[in-house]
């Protein structure tokens, strides 16, 4: 995975924030302010993948719907659903050049 990705036209940066992360518990987060997604790559893989969707999908939510979601209740399942069929259709997410 590059460390920036567009993401609805924006250049979001994708980095780790491991500290900060783990303070509170949190796998993953995103701030819109400074255009980032923040991971803890110290979680593992498969709970990262989904982390990422996630975090993803409260982006486009943010972008394209003017938050109209902003429901952890929705965005959660919705973030498992993609995740677990992304798994079976072989397509992996790697972090390694993620700092
Ligand atoms: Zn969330």
């Amino acid at each position: 995975m590059p460390n920036k990705l567009f993401i609805a036209g924006h250049p979001f940066t994708i980095e780790q924030d491991v500290d900060n992360l783990d303070i509170d518990g949190q796998r993953a987060r995103i701030d819109y302010k400074r255009l980032r997604i923040l991971l803890n790559l110290q979680k593992k893989e498969s709970v990262l993948s989904e982390s990422f969707i996630h975090e993803l999908l409260h982006s486009i939510d943010q972008i394209y719907l003017n938050n109209q979601i902003d429901d952890e209740n929705i965005i959660e399942p919705f973030a498992e659903g993609i995740w677990q069929v992304l798994q079976q259709l072989g397509i992996q997410f790697d972090f390694t050049d993620i700092k």
